[in-house]
C-alpha cells in the first residue's frame, strides 16, 4: 500500500507536498519521496522512513517548482529499499510518476522494453509503466509534446498494463507544466481532488486536502485521467469504459476514518459496519460486561456496536503513539517487535469482566495472539472477539500486503475450502476453529451478506470471497508470489 499527492500553483509546492504526504503517512512508513518541475530541471529526494525524519527544510529547498508529487511507500512489489522508492524519474522527456496500487504484468512489460534497450533501476513496478509511457511519447514526436500527445502514449502503455492503480505523472505539455491523475477502470485504489487559493491537488486520501484548506471536488473518475494546469480547471478524459469495484478493505482498515472516498465517508461505513456486525453477534445469544476496540481503526464500529448492543463502550488499551502501524512495518520480525511496545492494557476495565473486543480484520493474526494473552493477564474472565469484516480467505493482488495464501491465518482453519464466499456452516467452523486456537471464548466474524448490506455499492472483496474484478493469469498470481517471497522469505508462517 502506498500513498501520493500531486500538486499544480501559482506558487512553490514542496512545503505543501510534505505537508499534505504526513497526513498520509498511514499509508506507508517504508520510504517517501518527492519530485517537482522547475525550469526544465527535475529535483528528486527519496528518503528510507518516515516523512518527517526526511523531509525538514534543508530537503525541502532542494525542490523548488510550481509543480511536484509526493509518495509514502509500503512496499507490496519490490523491496524496502531506498533504488525501489518513489516517485521515478524519466529523462526523455523529462517526467516523473508515482502510484499506488499493484502492476500485474512487470515481467511482461519489463520484457518488451528490454527489446527497446531500456533497462529498469528498480523492482518497484511503476518504473515499468513511467518507461513505457515515456518510450511510447518519443515515438510518437521527439519534442514539443502536446496534451493529445500524452493522452495517446497514456492509452498505448495502459492498453499493455494491467492491474489496479491510481497513477500520479508531471511533465511539460504545449509547454506548460501539467500534472496528470489516472485511475484503473476498476477504481480499486482511491484518488480525490480539490482545489485552494490558485492550487489543485490531487491525492489518495481527502485528509490531504484538507490538511492544504483544499475543498474536495471529488474522485478522479475510474478508467479517467485528469489533467492539472495552472489557472485552468482540471478536464477529465475518458481512456476506457469503467466498471467501479473499490477496495472494501480501504473502509475497513486502511483509510483514515476522517477520509471520505468514492462519495462516502470512512467513518460512516465503519458505523454501519459496527452495526451489522452487532446483529451477527446478538444472534448467538452470547453476553458481555462491555464493548473494547483493539485501537485505533475499530473505534467507530466498537462505538456503533456497543450502541446497537445496549453495553457500555470502554478504552481498554492504551496505545504507544510513537510507534509504527504493525501491518505495515516491512517483515514479520519487525512486525513482532513493534507489537511488544505498541499495546498496554487497562487493568480495571478488565479485570473481573466478561469483555467484547472488537478488531477491523484478521490478516496474519500475529497482532491477535498477543493482545489476547495480555487482556487474560489483566484478569478477564470472558473474553470474545468480534471482527467487522469476513475472514480473509484470498490474498490480494491489489495492492494491500497480503499476496500470498501461506500469510493468511484464516484458511489454515478451513484448509478444503476452495474459491466462493464460506457458507454459514463453514464460517461457524472456522470461528469454532480459529477461537480454540487463540484462546478465546467466542470468534465472531461480520458475514459478507452483512457486509454487503453495511455497503450496498459495487466494491472489491475477492480477499473475502476469492471474485476478483480484473482476473489473473496463473502466471501472474506466480510471479506476484515469487516477488513477495523473495522479499520476505520465511516470514510469512502463522
Ligand atoms: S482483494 Fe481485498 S484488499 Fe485487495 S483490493 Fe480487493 S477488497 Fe481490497
Amino acid at each position: 500500500m502506498c500513498g501520493f499527492v500531486g500538486i499544480i500553483s501559482n506558487k512553490a509546492v514542496s512545503v505543501d507536498i510534505v505537508l499534505a504526504l504526513q497526513s498520509i503517512q498511514h499509508r506507508g512508513q517504508d520510504s517517501a519521496g518527492v519530485a517537482t518541475i522547475h525550469k526544465g530541471t527535475f529535483p528528486l529526494l527519496k528518503r528510507l522512513g518516515l516523512v518527517s525524519h526526511g523531509f525538514g527544510p534543508e530537503q525541502i529547498s532542494q525542490l523548488p517548482g510550481n509543480v511536484g508529487i509526493g509518495h509514502v511507500r509500503y512496499p507490496t512489489m519490490g523491496r524496502g529499499v531506498l533504488c525501489d522508492a518513489q516517485p521515478f524519474f524519466y529523462r526523455q522527456p523529462g517526467v516523473i510518476m508515482a502510484h499506488n496500487g499493484n502492476i500485474l504484468n512487470v515481467p511482461r512489460i519489463s520484457d518488451e522494453l528490454a527489446d527497446d534497450s531500456v533497462h529498469l533501476m528498480s523492482r518497484c513496478d511503476i518504473e515499468p509503466v513511467l518507461s513505457l509511457f515515456a518510450v511510447n511519447l518519443m515515438r510518437l514526436k521527439r519534442k514539443d509534446h502536446t496534451l493529445e500527445d500524452a493522452l495517446e502514449a497514456l492509452r498505448q502503455t495502459l492498453r499493455k498494463t494491467r492491474g489496479a492503480y491510481s497513477i500520479v505523472t508531471a511533465l511539460v505539455l504545449d509547454g506548460q507544466e501539467t500534472l496528470l491523475a489516472i485511475r484503473d477502470p476498476h477504481g480499486i485504489r482511491p484518488a480525490v481532488w480539490g482545489s485552494v487559493d490558485g492550487s489543485t491537488v490531487v491525492a489518495s486520501e481527502s485528509v490531504a486536502l484538507d490538511v492544504l484548506g483544499a475543498k474536495t471536488q471529488g474522485d478522479v473518475a475510474p478508467g479517467h485521467v485528469l489533467v492539472m494546469r495552472k489557472g485552468q480547471s482540471p478536464q477529465s478524459y475518458k481512456l476506457w469504459d469503467a466498471d467501479h469495484t473499490p477496495c472494501i478493505f480501504e473502509y475497513i482498515y486502511f483509510a483514515r476514518p476522517d477520509s471520505n472516498m468514492n462519495s462516502d465517508s470512512v467513518y460512516s461505513v465503519r458505523l454501519a459496519l459496527g452495526e451489522q456486525l452487532a446483529r451477527a453477534w446478538k444472534a448467538k445469544g452470547l453476553q458481555a460486561d462491555t464493548v473494547i476496540p483493539i485501537p485505533d481503526t475499530s473505534r467507530p464500529a466498537a462505538a456503533a456496536m456497543a450502541e446497537t448492543l445496549g453495553l457500555p463502550y470502554r478504552e481498554g488499551f492504551i496505545k504507544n503513539r510513537y510507534t509504527g502501524r504493525t501491518f505495515i512495518m516491512p517483515n514479520q520480525s519487525e512486525r513482532a517487535s513493534a507489537l511488544k511496545l505498541k499495546l498496554n492494557a487497562i487493568r480495571s476495565e478488565f479485570y473481573g469482566k466478561k469483555v467484547l473486543l472488537v478488531d477491523d480484520s484478521i490478516v496474519r493474526g500475529t497482532t491477535l495472539t498477543h493482545t489476547i494473552q495480555l487482556i487474560r493477564d489483566q484478569g478477564a474472565v470472558q473474553v470474545h472477539l468480534a471482527i467487522y469484516s469476513p475472514p480473509v480467505m484470498h490474498p490480494c493482488y491489489y495492492g494491500i500486503d497480503m499476496s500470498t495464501k501461506q500469510e493468511l491465518a484464516a484458511p489454515k482453519f478451513l484448509p478444503g475450502h476452495g474459491n466462493g464466499p464460506l457458507g454459514e456452516k463453514e464460517l461457524h467452523l472456522l470461528e469454532d476453529r480459529f477461537s480454540k486456537k487463540l484462546g478465546l471464548d467466542s470468534l465472531t466474524y461480520l458475514p459478507i451478506e452483512d457486509l454487503r448490506q453495511a455497503y450496498p455499492r459495487g466494491h472489491c472483496s475477492a480477499c473475502f470471497d476469492g471474485s476478483y474484478p480484473l482476473a489473473l493469469t496463473d502466471q501472474e498470481k506466480k510471479w506476484i508470489e515469487s516477488d513477495r517471497f523473495s522479499s520476505r522469505q520465511g516470514e510469512l508462517n502463522f
